[in-house]
């Protein structure tokens, strides 16, 4: 009978958490060999298989041993806890058998068995930490050179990875996470949020969130994995979140928002704001001790700080402070940040004391704080009107300002300006644009009321129609970008046809044209299903159609293509279009 090795990883410590193929993999095993405390942790998977766990420390021997066993014909299991590959035995076992000359075509079966490591299970205990490029960096230099660690725990604070330290600190080995601290800050805020999570899905499990300035202030031992947050990772509600992308992107493309415009800038619907803060300081404390003498009186708890540095900017900490880290508390190093990011933002010292000394005082431990208040991208189509295509130079310039020095202005092929802008606050850049009497519509798959110009408005008929389609459905989410053309007179010289509704005004009636292909080489006109519609009639006739492809599309569906699946629209048949042969292109179809 020819032996097995197993190397299996049983995840953080919880039978919830194993796979199922490392639970088999146990079962399968007659020996099972591993470090007291891991078997003790997966004791009640066992039945009746031997255990060699006692009298070997040394894991160089249990992997020596575990080959040996199985090469005499056991199957056997070795078990690390997390995954058997970070940090586990899984190396140190094929290290052992290529030291034999093993093969896998004639040695020993090996399975290695993965597992949920504590970069997985910590990082959901805490929230989403991880979410971005992130690192593991074992703080142990019983097997590698300090300084190697030291260099890579630099790289990874220089180059804005999310860091999970593992093995942070034991009873001899206390100087290295102190010192990892260090390194990091001369890359990070000192309000960059991190996790410490203590035996994570075990018993004892214990999770913390703090700040990087204020990390040592907890407790950190050889249970402990320590998560450090990247420049735009924030604390909301207690939980770490790290930022799918380094910008946020988001559009108007939400025809139903929960909060009014004017709602939504005051500081109660902010609570991660430093308005919000402040005032909540200043409410709870009264005549309270001002920053200066803050520190010495805080609690040894805090909570995590209210606001870190914007996005794009250095996160090195101010020039000198690793070097004086003799002199400077964290909590110094905490308040100098908040202090120069509100410099930045005009907020006077007595303010920043409020809201500094709100923050020490604990007043805050329930509130949610963000720690990071994110830029985003904020996009939206520009157009001067329905029918009026001309921007008055004062429109041009509101624009222009609005874009400032990072924004910037794309022309589309749909009578249309796109406008980007990296901002925290939208409502300061739609507000004026929106008093120079810009319509503004949200960008993406969204619904787009396309006029013509109704010959410069000498044609005017049709334009309470396309105002009233426009008010009504422009800017609704749809299944795919949909456009609905609609022209002031049969010459439909802006193309209306071509859209995926067209109404062209002729002799006072409405003719339409439902689901053109409108990109593509096989793109064609929408086919003409009425005519002479009574314009009273039309904009509830339009409603309808969009309400049915915005219930019933597929997510993506095109206009063309819904109308087709479904056959008929409001009584409209749908009718095939001669698709002319074209030879394939060399890419795309
Ligand atoms: N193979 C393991 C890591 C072993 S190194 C894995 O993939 O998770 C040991 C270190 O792992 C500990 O010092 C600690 O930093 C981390 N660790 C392992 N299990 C943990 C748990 N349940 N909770 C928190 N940290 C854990």
């Amino acid at each position: 009978m020819s032996g097995k090795l197993f190397v299996i990883g049983f995840g953080p410590g919880s039978f919830d958490h194993i796979t199922k193929r490392a639970r088999e993999a146990i079962e399968e095993s007659e020996i099972i060999i591993g470090y007291t405390t891991y078997v003790d942790l997966i004791r009640g998977l066992l039945t009746d298989q031997e255990i060699v766990s006692t009298g070997m420390t040394e894991e160089v021997t249990r992997a020596r041993e575990a080959v040996r066993q199985a090469e005499a014909g056991k199957k056997v299991a070795v078990i690390s806890s997390g995954d058997a590959g970070v940090y586990g035995m899984a190396g140190l076992v094929y290290e052992v058998l290529v030291e034999q000359g093993w093969t896998a075509a004639e040695g020993v079966e090996v399975e290695i068995v993965p597992g949920i490591s504590a970069i997985n299970s910590c990082g959901a205990l805490l929230g989403a930490p991880i979410m971005h490029d992130a690192c593991t960096i074992s703080l142990s230099d019983h097997l590698t050179p300090w300084e190697l660690i030291a260099r890579r725990i630099d790289a990874a604070g220089m180059a804005d990875f999310v860091i999970a330290l593992y093995n942070p600190r034991s009873g001899r080995r206390t100087r290295q996470i102190v010192e990892a601290q260090r390194i990091l800050l001369q890359y990070r805020s000192p309000d960059t949020p991190v996790g410490i999570v203590k035996s994570a899905y075990r018993e004892r499990e214990h999770i913390v969130i703090t700040t990087l300035a204020d990390m040592l202030n907890h407790d950190i031992g050889m249970l402990t994995t320590v998560i450090i947050g990247n420049s735009s990772t924030f604390v909301y509600d207690g939980k770490m979140i790290t930022p799918r992308g380094y910008q946020r992107k988001y559009t108007l493309n939400s025809d139903e928002q929960a909060l009014k415009p004017h709602q939504r800038l005051r500081p109660e619907n902010e609570p991660w704001s430093l308005e919000a803060a402040a005032l909540q300081g200043a409410a709870a404390l009264g005549d309270s001790p001002s920053l200066a003498a803050a520190p010495q009186e805080r609690p040894a708890s805090k909570p995590v700080n209210s606001v870190s540095a914007p996005v794009d900017s250095a996160h090195r900490a101010p020039a000198g402070t690793g070097t004086q880290a003799a002199a400077a508390t964290p909590y110094d190093w905490a308040a100098q940040a908040l202090q120069a990011v509100n410099e930045a933002k005009g907020i006077t010292a007595e303010g920043t004391a409020a809201a500094a000394t709100a923050v020490a005082s604990g007043t805050q431990l329930h509130r949610p704080a963000a720690v990071f208040v994110p830029e985003m991208i904020f996009e939206c189509a520009v157009s001067p009107g329905v029918a009026n295509k001309k921007f008055t130079p004062l429109q041009m310039m509101t624009l222009a300002q609005a874009a400032g020095e990072k924004g910037e202005l794309e022309y589309t092929p749909h009578h249309q300006i796109i406008l980007r802008v990296p901002t925290s606050n939208p409502e300061e850049v739609t507000a004026p644009l929106r008093e120079a009497g810009l319509i503004l519509t949200p960008v993406g798959d969204v619904l787009q009321v396309k006029a013509c110009d109704f010959c410069d408005g000498e044609k005017k008929d049709a334009i309470p129609y396309a105002e009233e389609l426009q008010q009504k459905l422009g800017g609704l989410e749809m299944p795919k970008e949909t456009r609905i053309g609609i022209n002031g007179c049969g010459m439909a010289c802006y193309r209306a046809v071509q859209e995926d509704i067209g109404l062209v005004f002729r002799k006072g009636k409405f003719d339409l044209f439902l689901g053109a292909k409108t990109v593509g080489r096989t793109a064609h006109s929408g086919v003409p299903v009425a005519e002479g519609i009574e314009p009273d009639k039309i904009v509830p006739l339009i409603e309808r159609i969009v309400a049915r492809y915005k219930s019933e599309a597929f997510p993506n569906e095109r206009f063309h293509k819904f109308f087709q699946r479904i056959g008929e629209l409001e009584g409209y048949a749908w009718q095939e279009v001669p698709i002319p042969k074209i030879e394939n292109a060399v890419c795309g179809d």
